[in-house]
């Protein structure tokens, strides 16, 4: 049984709690590793550690910062091949789709080596007589990032490489049911030149989070997962008077207008509805056609696309569509789900209930589902189930649609299919979520722009990525200045205007 580590300063660290987690491999449901649990007095001194390593990684200048990451991108190029397959053995996706959530982060450290421009403050010559003003940005010290299993590549990049870039030391607490790749990317980095210390992989649950919450050296907390768990991060980091930001879950709407092409949004809604088994927080989860005619041509497009979805292992390569879910629980809870949508009226046009992969029977495998004429009161429609189940809500007309996107309590992704330029712009400006697609199931921002969600999918004022994370990740010193030309003048007493 092969033994994780934590990674501190530099070199694979065994744990010493003594507390571990299973890893499994979902394909097989077979224990693959054990990882080791944090207690606080590891995560704190890790974090001493990574406390005294910032100052030096912060007077290096921005651009050899950014060396580091064009270093490092290079690296993630060169072992895509390795890391997508220990992606794929822990989380369950298939290898292409390992190979997204790798591309996915990669194209943010792309981002970072622009961190020298990123960093540039503002500067006004000449605000008063000989009074100069200006702005810098500097890193915050130690920051740290708790990560959700669904994105074990894409989501610590996201974190860790703005966080470098701006001169922070940064703790990562990877998701302990797919910690394997955290770890290689901290091999990497190393490889690509960061200072030992600077990052810190601290494998752990709750006890480590809550480490990091009551550490006082921790100055900033990035945070994705379920609702629950960001909103308590989120409060507990705020009363502590930390820097937070978390994002949490989702229940993403597409809308299909009658004037929609039918097959395009039949395409659309399979790939985004059971990609990844539908553990994306952009998975769209719920299909809201527009008219009884739209929804009836909807579903029966739909119906032929999801029975033909082939489910398997990774090892299958491209021959599989999605792989299993993370863990029995998932299953488990997915099920019940299911169960309860049929209890309370919901139509299942595509039963996917005991689907069982011939020589993979303990593998964490569930079957496409999709479910007719669910309304908003099923716990279906108001929970995340996290799993390949589409529910379809129709909708009698576009505002009842909307409707349906603006009251549900989750922000994150939403989509209209259409073909009337009017409607999409109607759409985009009035929905109260945080990424609009516009024929487009997944509407993930690319690495220039920012990522978050509203409502109870986000907590904080900033987003993920793009400049906002260069925000997030530093704090602004303003800096008036005068050098005094002539005569001296005596102390001022008064708020002066400037003249
Ligand atoms: P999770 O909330 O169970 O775990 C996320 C992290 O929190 C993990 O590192 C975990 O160890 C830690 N954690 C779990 N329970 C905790 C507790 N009681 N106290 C303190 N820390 C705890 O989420 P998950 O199952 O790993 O990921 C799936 C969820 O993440 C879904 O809800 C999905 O929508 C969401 N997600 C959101 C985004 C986004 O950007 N909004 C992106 C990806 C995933």
């Amino acid at each position: 049984m092969q033994e994780l580590t934590h990674w501190i300063n530099g070199a694979h660290v065994k744990g010493t709690s003594g507390r571990f987690a299973d890893v499994f491999n979902p394909a097989t449901g077979e224990v693959q590793a054990r990882v080791p649990l944090a207690s606080a007095e590891e995560l704190n001194a890790a974090v001493q550690a990574a406390s005294a390593a910032q100052p030096a990684w912060a007077a290096t200048n921005p651009q050899r910062r950014a060396r580091v990451m064009m270093a490092f991108v290079q690296l993630l190029n060169r072992d895509m091949d390795k890391l997508a397959e220990a992606l794929s053995r822990e989380h369950g996706k298939t290898l292409p789709d390992a190979k997204g959530d790798i591309q996915r982060g990669l194209e943010v450290i792309e981002y970072c080596i622009g961190a020298p421009q990123l960093l540039k403050g503002e500067f006004t010559d000449g605000a008063g007589p000989g009074i100069d003003l200006y702005s810098m940005r500097q890193p915050l010290g130690v920051a740290a990032g708790i990560t959700p299993f669904n994105f074990p590549a894409m989501i610590p990049l996201w974190k860790m490489g703005p966080a470098l870039s701006c001169g922070n030391a940064f703790i990562l607490k990877p998701s302990e049911r797919a910690p394997s790749v955290p770890l290689m990317l901290a091999e990497l980095l190393k490889e690509a030149g960061l200072p030992d210390g600077v990052l810190q992989v601290i494998n752990g649950d709750k006890e480590s989070v809550d480490a990091i919450l009551d550490n006082e050296t921790v100055q900033a907390i990035g945070f994705v997962g379920s609702t629950p768990i960001a909103h308590y991060i989120y409060s507990r980091g705020c009363a502590a008077g930390k820097r937070v930001q978390c994002f949490g879950g989702a229940k993403n709407h597409m809308i299909i207008m009658p004037d929609a092409d039918m097959d395009q949004a039949a395409d659309a809604l399979v790939g985004a509805g059971y990609g990844a088994a539908g553990e994306r927080c952009m998975a769209i989860s719920v299909a809201v056609p527009v008219g009884e005619k739209t929804a009836d041509a909807l579903i029966e497009k739909l119906i032929p696309r999801i029975e033909k979805l082939k489910v398997g292992p990774y090892t299958a390569g491209n021959d599989v569509d999605y792989g299993p879910v993370v863990a029995q629980a998932a299953k488990d809870n997915i099920e019940r789900l299911v169960e309860s949508g049929i209890e309370q009226g919901a139509k299942l046009v595509v039963d996917g209930r005991g689907f069982k992969l011939q020589g993979y029977e303990n593998g964490f495998f569930v079957g496409p589902h999709l479910f007719d004429h669910v309304t908003p009161d099923m716990d279906i429609y108001k929970k995340e189930i996290f799993g390949p189940v589409l529910s379809t809500v129709r909708a009698g007309s576009y505002e009842e649609a909307l409707k349906l996107a603006m009251d549900h309590e989750y922000g994150n992704g939403t989509a209209i299919f259409t073909r009337d330029g009017d409607t999409a712009r109607d759409f985009a400006a009035r929905v109260n979520v945080g990424m609009v697609g516009i024929n487009v199931p997944i509407p993930v921002p690319l690495a220039y722009h920012t990522f978050g969600g509203w409502k109870k999918s986000g907590f904080g004022d900033l987003n993920q990525h793009g400049p906002d994370a260069f925000r997030f990740y530093t704090r602004t010193k303003t800096v008036t200045s005068r050098w005094p030309s002539g005569l001296k003048e005596g102390g001022e007493f008064h708020f002066k205007a400037m003249d």
